[in-house]
């Protein structure tokens, strides 16, 4: 029999991703977004473009008992999006609602294994202050303090999905996923990360001009190329492990460092100029001593190999949008 899957948020950047993995893995999938994918046709064998926050869609949406559920739609954006906090009560009331409904949906339909995309926006701010040091061990979540809406709506529905595997026996799998990247991702809608902003950036400017860097550029993060995540995501599912889990890369870089790479695989030298914008936490890198003690295996990709696959496709975006 042909395994079935359902992905929410299949017309987005990592769920359209997952769509093109499943089904090279010989999956019947259906994918669910408001929208279809943005640059390329999904692959998905049905597409349905629902308004998930609509109980009534989703119970069209799971009108069959699929294998494997793949809840990653949400209301998301890099620091642009939400760091304002402009954007708050969208991103809390409109994943929230898509989380209570899919989740209700899935439990009534029988559906026995659902995935839901966790954020390490969840991390508490307090042990995010050292940029050289950050703690991000799956345990230190509590006591709870993350610095945006995004995370605390993202700390409410974990717990909701685990309610759900502890009161009604659904099998529930979830990654706090950590700065994914790679082609195919928002570059210039508002809702763009760091690597696609600063390769962006880069594409546009003539070797020895000048971009903009929000803050001293010393913050830090870790990136993570989306195969890698992909691929943690389809272990983790398929595990027995219950707990919220780390998927990320232990590549802790600062945004200047990233500038730096991003320069060297364009050929450019570029000059930083640092102006005051939204931010988030000062530092932030993956622990992954628990999805390799899990899972027997972590991301291991250099940083500048995914960034090497991203840049000419965002290089490309910026020619074609000129052109336009
Ligand atoms: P994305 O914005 O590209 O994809 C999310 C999709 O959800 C979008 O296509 C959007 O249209 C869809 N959506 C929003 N509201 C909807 C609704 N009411 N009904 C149906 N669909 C709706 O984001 P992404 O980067 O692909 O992220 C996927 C998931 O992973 C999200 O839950 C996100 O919070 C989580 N996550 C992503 C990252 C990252 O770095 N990309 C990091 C941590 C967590």
């Amino acid at each position: 029999m042909q395994k079935t899957a359902l992905v929410c948020g299949a017309g987005g950047f990592i769920g359209s991703h997952l769509v093109n993995r499943l089904k090279r893995e010989g999956f019947w999938v259906r994918g669910v977004d408001l929208k279809f994918p943005q640059f390329a046709p999904t692959q998905a064998d049905d597409f349905l473009v629902a308004d998930l926050r609509d109980p009534a869609n989703c119970r069209a949406v799971v009108d069959r008992c699929f294998d494997e559920v793949y809840q990653l739609a949400a209301d998301m954006g890099g620091a642009g999006f939400v760091f304002t906090g402009e954007n708050d009560a969208d991103i809390m009331h409109n994943s929230a609602l898509i989380n209570l409904n899919m989740l209700d949906v899935c439990y009534k339909r029988n559906i026995k294994r659902i995935f839901y995309s966790s954020s390490a926006c969840i991390y508490p701010e307090y042990n995010q202050l050292n940029p050289d040091d950050p703690k991000t061990s799956e345990e230190s979540a509590y006591p709870a303090a993350p610095d945006s809406e995004y995370g605390w709506e993202k700390l409410f529905s974990e717990r909701l999905y685990l309610t759900y595997q502890r009161n009604h026996g659904l099998t529930v799998r979830v990654a706090r996923y950590h700065n994914i990247f790679g082609p195919e991702g928002s570059w210039r809608d508002g809702r763009e990360k760091a690597p696609a902003a600063l390769c962006r950036k880069i594409a546009e400017v003539a070797d020895g001009g000048t971009i903009d860097v929000w803050g001293d550029g010393k913050q830090t993060r870790s990136f993570l190329y989306v195969d890698e995540c992909l691929e943690g995501t389809l272990r983790l599912m398929r595990s027995d492990w219950t707990g919220p889990v780390n998927i990320g890369s232990e590549e802790m870089v600062s945004i200047n460092q990233l500038a730096q790479i991003i320069m060297e695989i364009a050929g450019k030298q570029v000059n930083l100029n640092h102006i005051p914008g939204p931010l988030g936490v000062r530092g932030r890198n993956s622990d992954n001593h628990l999805i390799m003690q899990k899972l027997g295996w972590k991301p291991t990709e250099p940083l500048k190999d995914g960034l090497a696959k991203t840049y000419p496709w965002i290089k490309a975006q910026v020619e074609a949008f000129k052109k336009k």
